[in-house]
């Protein structure tokens, strides 16, 4: 389907949301109030990549504080553990808003898996 089903002119709540996303992607792919994160388009969905962030405990972090890499087509890899996904692109929007990255696997993490709670006491 390659126009809204709700409206004649991208004029509803899904058009209104998609058409902020085809604004950022006009911008270069940022986002006005979160200038450090990175916008990512893969497989058809919409995920917006904060900055890996080490402090934040993981429960408050998108995806539970889940490691994804995306490896963008310009080239660049972008690791973090805060993604937001946005959903799925509707049709009528995908040449707009065309992938501009890929799923990877996610990194082993360099930092060692921190010992359980009672580990070491006894
Ligand atoms: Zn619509």
């Amino acid at each position: 389907m390659n126009t809204c089903p709700d409206c004649p002119d991208e004029s509803c709540s899904t058009c209104r949301f998609w058409a902020e996303k085809v604004s950022w992607a006009e911008d270069g792919d940022t986002i006005p109030q979160y200038t450090d994160a990175a916008i990512i388009r893969a497989n058809g969905q919409h995920f917006i990549a904060f900055p890996l962030d080490r402090h934040t405990p993981p429960q408050h972090l998108g995806f539970g504080g889940h490691l994804w890499m995306f490896q963008m087509l310009d080239g660049r890899q972008v690791v973090t553990n805060n993604v937001m996904h946005q959903g799925t692109i509707p049709a009528w929007f995908r040449d707009r808003l065309p992938d501009n990255a890929a799923i990877a696997p996610a990194p082993i993490p360099k930092t060692r898996v921190p010992f359980g709670a009672n580990e070491g006491l006894s």
